[in-house]
């Protein structure tokens, strides 16, 4: 099997944390950190991704985890924010001018290359995007 060794060794030491467990994300969420905040609403917040994949990379996120670790996890609970959040990335998506084409990624798990279990939504566009993924 073929595949980027950097990425999957990242992801191989990145697991699901203790429900009680913060992360990067949890502090963006609060303030507590700076982001490039793009968007934000009373349930979500969306701001670039530091280390952008494409023109536009936006990464959307539930302001509070409630156990929203990765998409594996979720609830019947959480139907409303994942709506939710479905919506405000298209939202994004057209802020952006993305009308020509984009993407929404979730990695999901270590397989995935999931580093960070706070869920989040990849807004990817602004080139040309290539398919399969890697
Ligand atoms: P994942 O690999 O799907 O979990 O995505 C995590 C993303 O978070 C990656 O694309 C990282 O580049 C991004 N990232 C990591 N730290 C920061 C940060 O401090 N600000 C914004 N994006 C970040």
């Amino acid at each position: 099997i073929s595949r980027s060794l950097s990425e999957v060794d990242r992801a191989k030491i990145a697991r699901p944390p203790a429900e009680n467990e913060d992360t990067l994300f949890g502090k963006i969420a609060r303030k507590e950190i700076p982001a490039n905040i793009v968007y934000e609403d009373d349930k979500v917040l969306a701001f670039r991704d530091i280390s952008p994949a494409a023109p536009t990379h936006i990464l959307l996120i539930p302001k509070v985890r409630d156990s929203l670790t990765r998409l594996n996890q979720i609830q019947e609970k959480h139907k409303d924010i994942l709506g939710h959040m479905m919506w405000a990335a298209a939202e994004i998506a057209r802020n952006e001018k993305l009308e020509e084409g984009w993407r929404l990624v979730i990695n999901d798990g270590p397989l995935a290359c999931q580093s960070i279990y706070h869920l989040h939504f990849h807004i990817i566009g602004g080139r040309q995007l290539g398919w399969p993924p890697g």
